[in-house]
């Protein structure tokens, strides 16, 4: 049985693995319709502030293929369209096609010249700097692909302890968290830090009905007597791909799925209960609230689910190939 001092160092590293302050950058990161040297790439003070209030972004993941011999960029074209959809609740017009970001995400791949798993990071924000307190709908937007290199927990032994925080999850009468924006994680964010500080690792979030959203940066779910449950698209969540890609693996292993509220002890009597997110890729949850979930480590769906999911990214199920846009070496 894994311990808990070993459970909160593999949360940890998820966690190093996504932040890194100091991490410098790629050669190359595209900007407005042409790679530029990460290090130029540069605006002027005046231009963070309130202008970033309004950035949203897209975080997607190109993996290495089984055989090494390419990567392949995980559900590309809907991450992309996310990042409109994004942009179009917050009143961003972004100056790009979708054909356009699709090939500036390839373009960043291919003059970094990674051979390993990395991370891309598409964003768009308010271009200039702002005079108004209220950046103003339809203002000229800059688009950037940032990237850089993450080691892969799939496959490994690992899980986390989680807390139902004291923070409500923000909600669609206040700041949607359909919309993938910055700000929006300034609540995912308070949480985080509570958790930290009462010796978890990661917060769930309720909703304003009191009922289970997702973590800061992840959806959830959970197996109750076989069944796998996970709050509905209308509990204050991001529409998160990984969650979307879980439930057709899981229906495919021939488990039952349900989408619904749930409730808070729910996640008491589950068997199993996990986080999914392309960051977080399958993360087992073995605690909540301070009582083990199950046996304190991976349940047999979570399981299941990480190998499908692996299987999935790295090129190794067919019947998914549709989900990969191949770079060849
Ligand atoms: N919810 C939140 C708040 C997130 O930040 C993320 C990560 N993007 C997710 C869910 C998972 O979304 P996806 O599977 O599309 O990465």
């Amino acid at each position: 049985m894994t311990t808990e001092t070993e459970i909160s160092g593999a949360a940890m590293s998820i966690m190093d693995s996504l932040v890194r302050p100091d991490r410098g950058g790629p050669e190359w990161l595209w900007r407005s319709g042409e790679l530029v040297p990460w290090a130029e790439a540069t605006i002027h003070v005046n231009a963070v502030g309130h202008a970033s209030v309004a950035a949203v972004f897209e975080g997607i993941k190109a993996y290495l293929s089984h055989d090494g011999d390419r990567l392949l960029v995980f559900r590309l074209d809907e991450h992309l369209k996310r990042l409109y959809d994004s942009a179009r609740i917050v009143r961003l017009d972004l100056p790009y096609g979708l054909g356009e970001l699709r090939a500036a995400v390839l373009e960043v791949i291919a003059a970094n010249r990674y051979r390993e798993d990395v991370y891309l990071r598409p964003w768009a924000f308010p271009a200039g700097t702002i005079q108004e307190q209220m950046v103003p709908a339809g203002v000229r937007c800059e688009v950037v692909v940032d990237s850089w290199t993450f080691q892969s927990g799939l496959g490994t032994e690992r899980g986390c302890r989680a807390a139902v925080s004291s923070w409500t999850r923000i909600n669609e009468s206040s700041m949607p968290p359909r919309v993938k924006a910055f700000s929006n994680y300034h609540n995912g964010r308070l949480a985080m830090i509570e958790a930290r500080e009462n010796g978890h690792d990661w917060p769930i979030l309720l909703n304003e009905r009191s009922k289970v959203s997702e973590g800061p940066g992840a959806c959830i779910a959970l197996v109750r007597d076989g069944v796998v449950i996970t709050p509905s698209t209308t509990s204050g969540i991001l529409e998160s791909l990984t969650r979307e890609t879980s439930l057709t693996l899981l229906r495919e292993l021939g488990h039952e799925v349900v989408e619904r509220e749930v409730d808070r002890t729910e996640l008491y009597l589950a068997d199993e209960v996990f986080f999914m997110g392309t960051g977080w890729e399958i993360l087992p949850v073995t605690w909540v609230d301070g009582l083990q979930v199950g046996d304190g480590t991976a349940g047999g769906v979570t399981r299941a689910l990480d190998a499908a999911y692996g299987a999935a990214v790295r090129g190794q199920s067919p019947q998914h190939a549709d989900w990969l846009t191949e770079i060849p070496f």
